[in-house]
């Protein structure tokens, strides 16, 4: 057994690239430089694949999702040499869904005076995805000029880490904030909210199409 493609991107996704351990929170995406397919490395397993490695039971653990955390290569290597009892079964797992659970929630307690504060700080996120897939994305001029390179993975990787972390980020601000908005704005609000849904959604598991990133809702943002 291997660790899928799908397996990876599921956790390099929900722990936005950042290494999950509470004390560390190293930002991961620097390892991506070199990366050949999917193979980003530091997925840690909570029980080893191997009955006598770190943590292991009888039989070994899987490698699904559900027994893999993301760290960094330091953290990774403290847990699996630590002796016998230091980072349990139940810590990482602890570890993992409070580190998921922080990208999930983010930008929810945000709360912003005016409307100004709030809409620069949307374009704020905006301007790094925007920048992002101008510089790596499907469009780019190193994506069209070495297409045999590693960038459609690391376009895919980074969309999980950054783009879909920035949505959530202000799905999750204007939730808080809406009052601070027009009626219309909250409308584009919606339709972005929409996309972003779909968007994330697609990078799982493909759809046939999905609402396109509605741009009046850029425009609208701008402070
Ligand atoms: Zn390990
Ligand atoms: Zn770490």
């Amino acid at each position: 057994m291997a660790i899928s493609d799908n397996t990876v991107k599921l956790l390099w996704g929900r722990a936005a690239g950042i290494c999950s351990n509470p004390g560390c929170r190293e930002d991961l995406t620097v390892l991506l430089e070199g990366i050949r397919g999917f193979n980003v490395g530091e997925m840690a397993h909570v029980i080893a694949s191997s009955p006598t490695g770190p943590r292991g039971v009888a039989g070994g653990g899987s490698d699904e999702y559900e027994n893999l955390i993301l760290l960094c290569p330091t953290c990774h290597r403290t847990i699996d040499k630590a002796p016998s009892g230091t980072y349990s079964t139940e810590t990482l797992h602890l570890w993992k869904r409070s580190h998921e659970a922080s990208i999930r929630s983010n930008g929810m307690a945000k709360i912003f005076q005016n409307s100004e504060e709030l809409k620069k700080h949307i374009t704020f996120l905006l301007a790094e995805n925007h920048a992002l897939w101008a510089t790596i994305g499907p469009q780019s001029s190193v994506a069209k000029t070495d297409p045999g390179s590693n960038m459609n993975e690391i376009w895919t990787l980074r969309k999980l880490d950054t783009i879909v972390p920035n949505n959530i980020e202000i799905i999750n601000t204007i939730g808080a904030n809406f009052r601070l908005l027009s009626k219309a704005e909250i409308y584009l609000f919606f339709l972005f909210k929409n996309h972003a849904k779909a968007f994330e959604q697609h990078q799982y598991t493909r759809l046939d199409n999905y609402p396109l990133f509605p741009q009046e809702f850029e425009k609208a943002m701008q402070p």
